[in-house]
């Protein structure tokens, strides 16, 4: 989606094949895991508030359910394609293994830009979408999120359609409700504060205090936001925040060397993670245009907004200081800058692995759901926070033991769960 020229489905074939080859896995079971098992295109027709009916292409790809229904978000861009809804969802099968979660991988998309539509727009274009697919998701099929510009009111407009056509309440086909219609306690910060668990492990199993560290990060989204709030919170530094300016059509790094304070930025940010460039100058920030979030002399560099982020082109200009990049994002970084990383002996904690808080705490709010009782946000947390040191512990301690860059070991452990799920599904055999 993002248009750097780089698919990311392509991408995430490359890694699945990479880490495949490396483990040795049969021909037959890589040609069934390199690609999604279903996929649902569907044409939306949307009356507008002009009169006029605009007709929107969104998308469903189900990757794999070997271990449980499909789970993963919704995006709402302009700029969403079929590929990379389908490079998506096949992270999210990665993601659902690699945390220990009885899910598969799926996600959804539709080419739209909810910043320039109304409310009832967006309604009317949730319920259209959800009986565009009918049968094709629910509870025990497949379970959509929110993601990239979309909400819980998104969620709540897709549960309320599904369950009126459904004839029920079935709260568990969607997750990233509201609090007291279904949601759990935790889950708007549960993705950014899963990013900071795992990098604090990380950095406890490299002997050094958050607080003695700096950072700079990309986005301002649900992810970054909460990510910043909770790594300041252990006393942490962050230099820059960059994220897109949809009126000028470029982003923006505000940079301020003694800290940003994340409520100041939070307070002048719109709901799609737009900081107000004339706010933040009025409040002493330095406001630079392009990837200066990249430059600046920090220790962690951790990018939160879209994928092909981070590409040989622009790896040149991150900072010698840079020891850790941390993905909040799904698929920031291209796999032809991994040997740059792995090169330059930068430690690099793997998307699917670091920003797993999100849906790990999705199956908490099924888990919920399912027993109509709710845990208070305390529970939530410590439950969340331990799901998300295990799998830590899992790939860090296989990087160790067989000397591979943790995104490969993340990658061994999540294929190996799947295609055993596979093989006794007896889906694939052995060839
Ligand atoms: N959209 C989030 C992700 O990419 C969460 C998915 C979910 O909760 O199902 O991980």
């Amino acid at each position: 989606m993002a248009n750097t020229g780089y698919n990311p489905f392509e991408n995430a074939q490359a890694q699945f094949d990479g880490v495949a080859d490396t483990i040795g896995l049969d021909t037959s079971m890589k040609e069934f895991l390199r690609q999604p098992m279903r996929e649902y295109h569907v044409s939306i027709p949307v009356k507008m508030d002009d009169g006029t009916t605009r007709t929107f292409k969104g998308f469903r790809m189900l990757h794999n359910d070997a271990r449980g229904p499909g789970k993963g978000g919704i995006r709402f861009h302009p700029e969403e394609t079929a590929d990379t809804v389908r490079a998506l969802s096949m992270w999210m099968t990665w993601k659902c293994a690699v945390a220990d979660i009885p899910l598969g991988g799926g996600k959804g998309g539709i080419i739209c830009d909810p910043r320039t539509m109304s409310a009832g727009e967006q309604e009317r274009l949730c319920r259209g979408y959800i009986r565009a697919l009918g049968e094709n998701v629910g509870p025990f099929v497949d379970v959509p999120a929110p993601d990239v510009m979309t909400n819980n009111q998104h969620m709540l407009w897709m549960l309320d359609e599904y369950e009126t056509i459904a004839g029920g309440r079935f709260p568990g086909m969607i997750t990233g409700k509201p609090v007291g219609m279904g949601g759990s306690l935790g889950r708007t910060e549960a993705t950014g504060y899963g990013v900071i668990y795992t990098l604090k492990d990380l950095l406890r199993c490299m002997n050094i205090s958050p607080a003695d560290t700096t950072a700079s990060i990309q986005g301002f989204g649900n992810v970054a936001e909460y990510a910043a709030q909770m790594y300041t919170g252990l006393g942490g530094k962050i230099i820059a925040v960059s994220c897109w300016n949809n009126a000028d059509k470029v982003a923006y790094t505000f940079k301020k060397a003694s800290g940003c304070n994340i409520d100041e930025l939070v307070s002048i940010k719109d709901k799609f993670g737009s900081i107000d460039k004339e706010k933040a100058l009025a409040l002493g920030y330095e406001v630079l245009a392009g990837d200066e979030w990249l430059k600046q002399d920090v220790d962690i560099l951790i990018p939160c907004a879209l994928e092909n982020q981070i590409t040989p082109a622009v790896f040149g200009n991150i900072s010698k200081s840079v020891k850790i990049i941390c993905e909040g994002a799904n698929g920031p970084t291209t796999p032809d800058c991994d040997p740059l990383i792995k090169e330059r002996g930068i430690i690099l904690l793997p998307d699917f692995l670091c920003n797993a808080g999100g849906v790990t705490c999705s199956y908490f709010e099924q888990v919920q759901c399912n027993m109509n009782y709710f845990w208070d946000k305390k529970e939530v947390l410590e439950k969340l926070e331990y799901k998300m040191t295990s799998a830590f512990r899992a790939v860090y301690d296989l990087a160790q033991e067989k000397g591979v860059y943790m995104r490969d070991a993340a990658y061994m452990i999540a294929i190996e769960r799947v295609a055993n799920a596979v093989k006794l599904r007896g889906w694939v055999s052995n060839s």
